[in-house]
């Protein structure tokens, strides 16, 4: 009776993890029109301690609370705040990336939004609309954000490291880094986000130093002036790799979980797997 009962337990388990696969690569597919690599469908699925620090929610809403509380205490906050930091950035010349732009890409999105996304720089569609993430990257972004987190692209704030297109969408140099940095770090502090995802090795170096490689920082917290950070592949990587999709997929779940955790703001409940 005992080995009976142990085999259905068995067998249900194993029922339920086909299921939530098979969930799980539908979600995965919408990133784009690719088709998934192969090595997807039978791969077990990715060790969760890798992926993850023991955090508890308490730690992350104090850990929130107290960058909010510091950027509060020094600058405007949301679209007073923005709007302050985009007049002194004025039609800036700071670095010679003016010499070739056609829009500054400032940002856009919600100013009270509790999740901002920073990218690495405009590209040639950016540069000429002044948004970010508008090309056919923007448009995979704006499905994991809807995909995984349930999330409209209204409803996050989106930011590039620099401002101004680099020739030929080549990467930064650090000198027009340093330049941009203090006007990303003013709007984080002016947006007070509760979790910030971070798209691709530029934008994790300049946020969280230069020493690190995203292939090995990305699935793991981190945290900057108190907020959590979570990088992941940029989508531009995305298009060019599908196979760094579910890797991404798993990243963003975790951002999920966090932003849940924090009490993130959102419109509809997010999806389920
Ligand atoms: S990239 Fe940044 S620092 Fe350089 S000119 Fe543009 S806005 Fe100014």
């Amino acid at each position: 009776m005992a080995d009976t009962l142990a085999e259905i337990r068995a067998l249900i388990a194993d029922v339920r993890t086909a299921l939530e696969d098979e969930s799980a690569r539908g979600v995965i597919a919408e990133f784009g029109d690719e088709a998934l690599p192969e090595s997807i469908a039978p791969e077990p699925a990715p060790e969760p301690t890798r992926r993850t620090r023991p955090v508890v929610a308490s730690s992350w809403a104090r850990i929130a609370d107290r960058g909010r509380e510091v950027a509060e205490s020094t600058a405007l906050v949301g679209a007073a705040g923005l709007q302050a930091i985009r007049q002194d950035l004025g039609d800036c010349r700071r670095c010679n990336l003016c010499t070739g732009r056609t829009n500054i890409v400032f940002g856009v999105g919600d100013p009270t939004a509790d999740l901002v996304v920073v990218g690495e720089a405009p590209g040639f569609h950016e540069d000429r609309q002044g948004e970010p993430f508008v090309g056919q990257a923007g448009q995979m972004l704006d499905r994991m954000l809807l995909n995984v987190l349930g999330l409209e692209r209204r409803e996050v704030h989106i930011l590039n490291v620099i401002k101004c297109r680099p020739p030929d969408n080549r990467n930064p140099l650090p000198d027009e880094v340093a330049a941009c940095m203090p006007f990303l770090d003013r709007q984080l502090e002016a947006l007070q986000p509760k979790v910030i995802l971070v798209l691709g090795t530029v934008a994790l170096r300049a946020l969280l130093g230069d020493d690190l490689r995203i292939t090995r920082a990305r699935g793991l917290w981190h945290e900057r002036r108190g907020i959590p950070v979570m990088p992941t592949f940029h989508p531009a990587y995305l298009l060019r790799n599908p196979a760094g999709k579910r890797d991404t997929f798993a990243d963003l779940k975790a951002v999920g979980v966090r932003y849940q955790e924090l009490g993130g703001k959102r419109s509809k409940p997010a999806p389920k797997f």
